[in-house]
Parts: structure tokens; C-alpha cells; sequence
């Protein structure tokens, strides 16, 4: 395997995650122990807000009527998407039953989770789409009850938009509430909401952490960390449109890694000249997070066929991986490592993250190696079921007590005994 790196990653030696830990820890048995007036206290203390925290209807309705048409009408087109793909996915569930001896069948059922949480970050951008993209999921799912937390602005709480999109994708609680406190208030249900069985949505360190302390209590999706982006491109790929790509997700954090793969050392060299330019067109903060990002976390990656490329873009398990390259049929059929897949120059990974049906909730930091992103299923339980009629019960019975008897469990054998006893009139040798 030939590959050269034309630019390296230089990140910063790791925050000190023990820090991080105890800090939620501290804030969970907390907000556990005291409840509600512990979780305004650090509504208080980190987004300075002394407001209310459920959203009343009549608050629901005003923000929703402040927000205008037009924007709206890209929130109801981005909602459409991300419901029919969830519809789609629904379909998707399998229930089944099967004899497996005669008279002994076996099921599996699909059966929604009663109650959900769903964060929306909010700290740096209003994350409209993460609205959307977690309700939305959850009621197509089925789930009872549904609770969405996002942090409220100072003296003015979530943004209308959110509230709006919240709305739309069918909540049922809305909590003016950011980072620990807010995944705490959906886990143990304060603030009047249903008890969360899981917990979703992204955010930052501190609500990654706070949801990894709360997994085996609660569910969650998945163990989230800073959104990830690959691009892979070849002498066909048009080097403006990869640059812009790259600076657009470098923009979410300066801890976002974006990389690109290719087999082109002329594109990659103008990608290289093209990136630090372009991130200083973007508004000051943006380019603040761009700047840093590309800086640490950047990388450019020159391989010697597309092969070859296929196998760097498994080994990175990218969160979002956009294949800008000739061939794309051959590339859907060969990357096996992604949370998302983006085909063709004419896709981008923003419509992903914005709006064009499949969630934007996905695997970071490489856990793309054994889990997809957000979807119907992750609300929902595969449980199984069984029935056995008394005649096909005789060959379980036998088998069931020989097997508890070597493992030294005897009253799990007498389970099975008593009924061969009782039934057939059989007593075990034992
Ligand atoms: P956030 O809502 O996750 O965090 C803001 C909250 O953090 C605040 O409400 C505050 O309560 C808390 N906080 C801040 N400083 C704190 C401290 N010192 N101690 C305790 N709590 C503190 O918003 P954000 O910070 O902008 O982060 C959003 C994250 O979500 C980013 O990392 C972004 O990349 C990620 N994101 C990911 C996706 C995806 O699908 N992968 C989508 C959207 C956003």
C-alpha cells in the first residue's frame, strides 16, 4: 500500500477527561438528590437564565407565530424529508414466528420505548435540524411520550425556530434547559415530564458525558463525540467544491476532524492552497473553529487507486464520508465503514445535516465501526416471545434439565422436572 500523508494531523494533547467526569458527576447526584431547584441552579450558573423551564403552550404558539414564512417553509420541507425516511425505515421492522418444534413456536416483536428524551445543542448554533431529526424519529417510532431540551438564551430562552421545529416534529414537553442539567431533568423526570427510557441527540462534552454516566439507567444512542467529515475525491472531483466542503464542517468545532482522500496530487495540492483562504471568508467565530480544526485536525491523504482509498476511508470510520469520484456505483458497493454516505458532487454533507431525510445523528470518533446512526429501530425493542403446547413440551423438558443438571443448576432442572412429573408422569434420572 502506497499512501503518503501531504497534511497531518498535529491535534493538542487530550483535555484531561477525569476532570470532565467528575464535573458531571458532581452535577448528576446533585440535580439527583435535590431535583428541580438544582437543576435551575446550573440553568442559572451556565446560561444565566432565570426564566421558566416547561414551555407552555401558549409560549409554544407565540414563538411559533414570530418565526418567519419562508423560513418555516424550509423547516415543513426539511421535517417532510426526515419523516418519510423515518416512515421508510418503520416498514423496514420485522416481526416474525416460527415453529421450531411441532407445537412450540417462537416470536420476535418490535415494540416502542415508552418515553424518550431528546437533547438539541444549542450552546454555539441553534440547531434547528437537531429538532427535527430526533422527534421526528421518536414519533414515528411510536414512542408514548416525548420530552426535547435545549439551552435557553440569556433573558430569552431557546430560539423560535427550535421551538417551531419541536412543534412540527410532534413534542410533547419542552424544557428551557441546556448540558447536564437538561439530560438530567429528562432521565429522572422532573419538571413535571415522563421518566426518559432513552436518552438521544448530540451535544457537547459535557452532555456526551452526562449521558455515558446515565447508560444502563436510561438508553442512549450512542457515545457521541465531535462530528467527524472524509472526502474522498479523484482527478474528476472539482477542487473548489471539496475545499468548500471541507472548510463547511471544520466549521462546526475546532475539535472537528476533516480529511480528505485522493488519488490526484494536483487536486490535493490546490485543496491544500484553497482551504486556509476560504476559511477566512467566514464570519469571525466560524472562522476562529475552522481555523483551529484544519490546523490540528486536518489531514490530506495521497493513495495510488481507488482501491486503495476504499481501505484508508474503512480504517478512518468517518462519521460522514462524501464520495466526490468517477464510478459511484463501484464506491456504494465497496465502503463498508460510514455513518452516513454522500454520492455525487450534487450532494453535500449539509443537506444531510439540514435536510434531505436521513438522520444526522450518527457514530464519531470511529464507533462508525459497529453502529449506524439515529433511526427508528434505535427507539424501538426487538423482543421475542414463545408458546408451547403441552405435547411439544416433553423434548424441552428433558433437554432443559439435562443441561441445568451439568451446569450444577438444579432448580432450574426441577423447572423443567416438575412438569414432566406433572403432565407425563416422568421422573427424571438424575
Ligand atoms: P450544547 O447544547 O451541547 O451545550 C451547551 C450547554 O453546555 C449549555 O447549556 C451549558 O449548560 C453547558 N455547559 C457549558 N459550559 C459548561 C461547563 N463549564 N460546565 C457544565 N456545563 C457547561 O451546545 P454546544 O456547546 O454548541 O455543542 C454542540 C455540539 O453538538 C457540538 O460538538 C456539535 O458538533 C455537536 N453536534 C453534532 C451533531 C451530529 O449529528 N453529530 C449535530 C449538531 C451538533
Amino acid at each position: 500500500m502506497s499512501v503518503t500523508y501531504l497534511k497531518r494531523a498535529e491535534p493538542r494533547p487530550p483535555v484531561e477527561s477525569a476532570d470532565l467526569r467528575d464535573a458531571v458527576s458532581i452535577m448528576l447526584a446533585r440535580i439527583e438528590q435535590e431535583g428541580e431547584e438544582a437543576a435551575r441552579y446550573y440553568a442559572r450558573q451556565f446560561d444565566q437564565w432565570e426564566g421558566a423551564i416547561v414551555l407552555r403552550d401558549n409560549a409554544r404558539a407565540e414563538a411559533a407565530a414570530r418565526v418567519p414564512g419562508p423560513l418555516k417553509d424550509a423547516i415543513r420541507f426539511a421535517w417532510d424529508n426526515i419523516r418519510r425516511f423515518a416512515e421508510a425505515q418503520k416498514a423496514t421492522l420485522n416481526e416474525c414466528e416460527v415453529e421450531l418444534i411441532p407445537g412450540h413456536w417462537a416470536g420476535q416483536k418490535q415494540i416502542p420505548v415508552s418515553a424518550a428524551g431528546c437533547y438539541v445543542p444549542g450552546g454555539r448554533y441553534a440547531h434547528v435540524a437537531s429538532a427535527l431529526m430526533t422527534i421526528t424519529t421518536a414519533r414515528v417510532a411510536g414512542v408514548g411520550h416525548i420530552t426535547a431540551a435545549s439551552p435557553p438564551r440569556p433573558g430569552r430562552g431557546m430560539p423560535d425556530a427550535i421551538v417551531y421545529a419541536m412543534d412540527l416534529a410532534g413534542v410533547d414537553t419542552i424544557l428551557n434547559l441546556g448540558g447536564v442539567q437538561a439530560v438530567a431533568a429528562m432521565a429522572f423526570g422532573l419538571f413535571g415530564t415522563v421518566p426518559a427510557d432513552i436518552l438521544v441527540g448530540p451535544g457537547n462534552s459535557f452532555v456526551a458525558e452526562a449521558k455515558r454516566q446515565l447508560f444502563g439507567r436510561v438508553g442512549i444512542d450512542m457515545f457521541a463525540g465531535p462530528t467527524d467529515s472524509l472526502v474522498i475525491a479523484d482527478a474528476t472531483s472539482d477542487p473548489e467544491v471539496v475545499a468548500w466542503d471541507l472548510v463547511g464542517q471544520a466549521e462546526h468545532g475546532p475539535d472537528s476532524p476533516v480529511w480528505l482522500i485522493t488519488s490526484d496530487r494536483t487536486l490535493a495540492d490546490r485543496v491544500l492552497a484553497l482551504v486556509p483562504e476560504l476559511i477566512e471568508t467566514l464570519p469571525d467565530t466560524n472562522a476562529a473553529a475552522a481555523r483551529i480544526s484544519w490546523a490540528e485536525r486536518g489531514e490530506v491523504i495521497l493513495c495510488d487507486s481507488r482501491q486503495e482509498m476504499a481501505e484508508m476511508a474503512d480504517a478512518y470510520a468517518p462519521e460522514h464520508l462524501h464520495v466526490q469520484a468517477a464510478d459511484l456505483d463501484w464506491w456504494l458497493g465497496r465502503l463498508r465503514v460510514y455513518g452516513s454516505l454522500f454520492l455525487g458532487e450534487e450532494t453535500t454533507v449539509p443537506f444531510g445535516d439540514k435536510t434531505s431525510g436521513p438522520n444526522h445523528v450518527l457514530p464519531t470518533s470511529g464507533a462508525a465501526r459497529y453502529t449506524g446512526g439515529l433511526s427508528v429501530q434505535k427507539f424501538t425493542k426487538t423482543v421475542t416471545w414463545q408458546r408451547t403446547e403441552r405435547d411439544a413440551m416433553r423434548a424441552l423438558a428433558r433437554a432443559t434439565s439435562k443441561i441445568s443438571r451439568l451446569e450444577g443448576m438444579s432448580g432450574h432442572a426441577r423447572s423443567a422436572e416438575i412438569r414432566l412429573e406433572k403432565y407425563f408422569g416422568e421422573h427424571a434420572l438424575r
